[in-house]
């Protein structure tokens, strides 16, 4: 492993996805609507939110 110098901070960077993206396995979060998507496996391409049609999710995490 490459001994990379760790950031000061641990900061994380806010995982946005849209509609086609297939950023993997997990939940996503509609963020117009909050209606959650589920994708199970990373060849699913995030749909167009089914509750409003909107394209901006983000990543539900700890699930
Ligand atoms: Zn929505």
């Amino acid at each position: 492993m490459v001994a990379w110098s760790e950031p000061a901070s641990r900061k994380e960077p806010t995982m946005e996805y849209k509609t086609g993206d297939k950023p993997g396995e997990g939940a996503y979060r509609c963020k117009h609507c909050g209606y959650v998507v589920r994708l199970a496996s990373d060849k699913e391409a995030l749909p167009a939110c089914p509750n409003c049609g909107h394209h901006e999710f983000e990543k539900v995490k700890g699930d």
